[in-house]
């Protein structure tokens, strides 16, 4: 399919590349720097940014948390209104570069921020974002979307638009040194969806876009199965730099996309709490059995060129196995159990948050209808 493409988010990787931060950004900008729980101020991320910005004026917003509400970023949009500031600086994973690109676009924006995620208003202008990535796994750090999720109502909605896309991304592998191993995981699961979600649609004959899509999945399955010796600057850069080419726009561009995993996943984390990656793995392997159809070339394809299986076999079903294999081996569960209640009145509550938030019907051939989303979501509850 013809496409355009442009990723401008210029990109520091390596050892002590927070130090850039000093000449990234304009001498004379207002920053307002924006990060989560603290983690940053425990492993000496904060220190580093303080430093860099030692020759900026600069505020800062502390308590985004994980899954980021509008209820807590509308008070940093207050703070970014009520003191212009030119730049934001988000320190942290998915959820403080997420947060920071809504706090960013709403600051702009007259009416009410929520308006965005409910597509209300389309996103035109924003203040311009730069981001020190602490946690690998979303891409938002050089990509022009966002989840936002507002608590009030369990409501958990994404946005795109280019004036979010960060102009700049610090990718210093060390940062990840004190990040827990159940954050790890996350990344490389969150990862590998993002790759998927791009890579298992319709053949279209993109040897660049499949071809790349299949190397940066054999990388996270070399990761995945050294992860006993993870605690190196090698396995570090590598985890961070595949990370982010799974999802900064380039595999996507000139291909079918099908993000309905991700869809019904945000309905997990907003109503039951689980980590985003484990949504995905969670739900996944039911739509991939239930979109057979659909899926079953190129599981075939990533049966052969990522998993290395032999022709001949069941080969759609052997991978998706091959997939479990790959959570279940990171000890991530691909079905789900932990609700209140009869497994049907769970899944209904999750069937009528998707209808509410208007997933009528999704994926790349918008052949998951209600429906059908049931039949997966059933499949996918223990
Ligand atoms: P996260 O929610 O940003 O962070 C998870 C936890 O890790 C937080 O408690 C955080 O603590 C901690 N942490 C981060 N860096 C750390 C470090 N270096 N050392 C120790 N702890 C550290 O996790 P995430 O997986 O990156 O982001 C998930 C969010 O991104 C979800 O809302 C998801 O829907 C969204 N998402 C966005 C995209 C996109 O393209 N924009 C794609 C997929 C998912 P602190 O709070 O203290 O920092
Ligand atoms: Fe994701």
């Amino acid at each position: 399919m013809n496409f355009t493409y442009a990723n401008s988010a210029q990109i520091f990787f390596g050892q002590g590349q927070i130090a850039s931060v000093a000449t990234a950004i304009d001498a004379d900008a207002k920053v307002l720097v924006i990060y989560g729980g603290g983690s940053i101020k425990k492993n000496g991320v904060y220190d580093q940014v303080k430093e860099a910005l030692s020759g900026h004026k600069w505020i800062e917003f502390s308590g985004v948390e994980p899954n980021p509400t509008v209820e807590t970023l509308d008070k940093a949009v207050a703070l970014a209104k009520s003191e212009n500031v030119d730049f934001i600086l988000a320190v942290g994973g998915g959820s403080v570069i997420d947060g920071s690109k809504y706090v960013a676009a709403a600051a702009l924006y007259a009416g009410e921020g929520w308006d965005i995620l409910e597509r209300k208003y389309q996103v035109e202008k924003a203040i311009p974002i730069g981001a020190i990535l602490t946690l690998p796994a979303t891409g938002s750090e050089t990509n022009m979307g966002a989840v936002v999720t507002k608590s009030a109502t369990q409501t958990k909605l994404s946005f795109l638009s280019p004036a979010v896309l960060p102009r700049f991304a610090v990718l210093d592998p060390d940062v990840m040194k004190t990040l827990p191993e159940r954050q790890l995981v996350n990344g490389l699961v969150d990862a590998w969806v993002h790759i998927c979600e791009q890579y298992l649609t319709s053949p279209q004959g993109a040897m660049v876009q499949d071809g790349y899509a299949e190397a940066l999945l054999k990388n996270l399955l070399v990761l995945a199965a050294d992860f006993d010796n993870r605690d190196n600057d090698s396995w570090r850069a590598n985890l961070m730099w595949t990370a982010n080419q799974a999802l900064n726009g380039l595999i996507g561009s000139g291909v079918s996309q099908d993000w309905s995993t991700h869809m019904i996943g945000h309905e997990l984390t907003a109503m039951f709490g689980v980590d985003h990656a484990r949504s995905l793995a969670i739900i996944q392997p039911s739509l991939m059995r239930n979109q057979i159809k659909y899926k079953k070339a190129k599981l075939e394809q990533m049966a052969v060129n990522v998993f290395g299986l032999s022709e001949g076999e069941d080969l759609s079903e052997a991978c998706i196995q091959a997939i479990e294999a790959f959570y279940n081996g990171l000890d991530v569960q691909t079905s789900f159990a932990d609700y209140e209640g009869t497994k049907d009145e769970a899944v209904d509550a999750v069937i009528a948050k998707l209808q509410g938030n208007g997933m009528l019907v999704i994926g790349e051939n918008q052949s998951i209808d209600i429906a059908t989303s049931r039949a997966i979501v059933a499949q996918a509850f223990a």
